[in-house]
């Protein structure tokens, strides 16, 4: 459901002094943090491991080409427009439209690096400096406003951001249509770098162009944001040819299977076409819908059978960590239904599986996740909450592997440690008066139940101390 400007303003977390012109350093991380949290409260974010982690290695990778040291952070969001956005402090969003609709995993990276580049270039703060020197946007608000309204409807976006300032039409579109040249100049040369096929980019906007030049209804909202001109197209093009040949990069293909993902979470399984896939792919479909099945007991061994494929494709295809985490995910069906014949047949294999993967991929969300959650099954809760508390490095996936501690912990009848690292995750998406208020749980339980982890907690609060203060004026 599309925002309006009014609902999108009053349900901004509140954001300390609003009239600000200067947009600073401090200035961006606090409207970052308040585009994170709305984020995490009005859209519908994608948490499926696979997914994230298929798209946030992808990212990083091509981020780390962008010649800067910066922040960035990036978000699947699950709506079928065909879109991407970028917002404050290097947060980037992914629709699942634009996901479902690229043909190639080169065709994803060129939008992301578009995204990545209207970041580098830094486009957010100087439309800002440019709105508020025509002394019209006066307030973070606003266009933290105009950002989220325009994520949902771009045309809305527009005409808040003109109905809030005044401005003239044209010289708005100019400013952004300067700033789309930039992007697609600079997200090229970074899409390069980072060993994708530089041509993708205007391939794909081209092929968008195409498909909806008859149907002026169904204008993708990628084009509506990022207006195709030939020009654009031709220059996009003319660039992608100076550069020599691309590297042939040697990754597994996992789009195929992270599609079938997406597919599978909006319920849209029977509409794939089976034809255009391998043996392999088919498996892995097939074990989707099991999942997605609430077959009864009688129907145990048929869906079993189907198990025995994946188990095949999973050991055929080692350098594919999908099919071993799915692999998981069966069992654990097969577990909460108590079939104890399938589980006994199975889980040697899966669990050396996992552990193989776990090896040799020690950066995949997805396996981390899995593995855990294997070893939770398996009446080892300590075990598995070792394993994602080792993942806990790595920065970008705090609220996550968070998260996934807090309900193992929880599971384990650890209350107050459930409190604990649900305060973490809210200090990962700076939600710092949640943060405050679990912390203060964790406490109040730890000294009921005694779970021994004071030191752990007043760690915590010593670290955060300025972020997780009484709310004055910030929360
Ligand atoms: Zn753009």
């Amino acid at each position: 459901m599309p925002l309006s400007a009014t609902q999108a303003i009053n349900n901004l977390p509140d954001l300390g002094a609003p009239d600000l012109v200067e947009y600073d350093r401090a200035t961006e991380q606090q409207l970052g943090r308040a585009f994170t949290q709305a984020l995490h409260t009005q859209f519908d974010l994608i948490n499926d491991p696979e997914t994230l982690n298929y798209i946030r290695q992808m990212s990083y990778q091509i981020a780390s080409h962008s010649g800067q040291q910066r922040e960035f952070s990036f978000y699947v969001i699950n709506n079928d427009s065909i879109n991407a956005f970028a917002g404050p402090n290097g947060v980037i969003g992914i629709h699942t439209g634009l996901i479902a609709k690229v043909e190639t995993a080169d065709e994803l990276a060129s939008v992301i690096a578009h995204e990545i580049a209207h970041v580098t270039q830094q486009h957010l703060s100087r439309t800002y400096e440019y709105n508020s020197t025509q002394g019209t946007l006066n307030s973070f608000a606003t266009l933290i406003a105009a950002i989220l309204v325009g994520m949902a409807n771009p045309n809305a976006g527009v005409a808040t951001l003109m109905g809030g300032m005044g401005l003239n039409m044209e010289d708005q579109l100019k400013n952004s249509r300067e700033h789309e040249k930039e992007a697609d100049n600079v997200g090229i040369q970074i899409l390069y770098e980072s060993g994708y096929d530089p041509h993708a980019m205007g391939a794909f906007f081209g092929k968008l162009a195409k498909e909806s030049q008859f149907n002026a209804l169904q204008v993708p909202e990628i084009l509506r944001t990022h207006p195709v001109t030939l020009n654009r197209l031709a220059a996009a093009e003319s660039r992608a040819q100076v550069m020599p040949p691309f590297i042939i990069r040697n990754t597994p293909n996992d789009l195929t299977l992270i599609k079938l993902r997406i597919a599978a979470l909006n319920k849209q399984l029977n509409q794939v076409a089976r034809k255009t896939l391998s043996a392999d792919e088919r498996c892995y479909l097939d074990n989707l819908q099991e999942l997605g099945n609430t077959f009864h007991q009688t129907q145990l061994n048929s869906s079993a059978e189907k198990l025995k494929c994946l188990v095949n494709a999973a050991e055929k295809n080692m350098m594919q960590p999908l099919y071993s985490t799915l692999l998981v995910e069966r069992l654990m069906q097969f577990s909460s239904r108590n079939a104890k014949n399938t589980l006994n047949e199975y889980v040697k294999t899966i669990k050396q599986l996992i552990e193989y993967q776990q090896d040799i991929w020690p950066g995949n969300l997805a396996v981390r996740i899995r593995h855990a959650e294997l070893l939770n099954t398996l009446h080892q809760p300590e075990q598995a909450m070792q394993v994602l508390q080792q993942g806990l490095q790595q920065e970008s996936n705090q609220f996550t592997l968070n998260n996934y501690l807090a309900q193992f912990a929880d599971n384990a009848g650890k209350q107050a440690l459930a409190n604990y690292y649900q305060a973490q995750a809210q200090l990962a998406i700076g939600n710092y008066s949640r943060a405050l208020h679990f912390i203060e749980q964790a406490e109040r339980l730890n000294e009921q139940n005694k779970e021994g982890i004071a030191q752990q907690i007043n760690y915590f609060k010593a670290q955060n101390q300025d972020k997780i203060r009484k709310p004055s004026k910030n929360n």
